[in-house]
């Protein structure tokens, strides 16, 4: 599977916990991420991840590109839902081509736990 990981800042340490947790499972599938999410997965882990964009400056609208090109099948993307984000717009607009490509999407870490196993 390609996996694509996204975490808003505040959502980081859980995240790498996730990924820490999961690793045996990551190892064995195709990893992107955003920037920032991508780079602390890789130097916590021994994962390897391909690194967009950071979140803010398009990472989020080129892992939607990727979605609607169906070259991602599964989206963790753990979304802080208590503070606002400049790229709202993006954020959104990823959920969205989620829904219209029918691509599974976790927004939080009981939801992807479930998918992966
Ligand atoms: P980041 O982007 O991994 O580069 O921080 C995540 C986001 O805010 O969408």
């Amino acid at each position: 599977m390609r996996i694509a990981l996204i975490a808003h800042d505040k959502k980081k340490s859980q995240m790498i916990e996730f990924c820490k947790k999961n690793e045996q499972f990551l190892s064995e599938h195709i990893l992107a991420a955003t920037g920032q999410t991508g780079h602390l997965i890789m130097e916590n882990t021994s994962l390897k991840v391909h690194c967009y964009k950071s979140g803010p400056l398009g990472g989020d609208q080129e892992i939607g590109a990727q979605v609607a090109n169906n070259a991602i099948d599964l989206v963790i993307f753990f979304r802080d839902p208590l503070t606002a984000q400049p790229h709202e717009p993006d954020v959104s607009a990823l959920l969205r081509l989620c829904d219209v490509y029918e691509k599974p999407l976790a927004t939080n870490v009981s939801t992807a736990t479930m998918i992966i196993r």
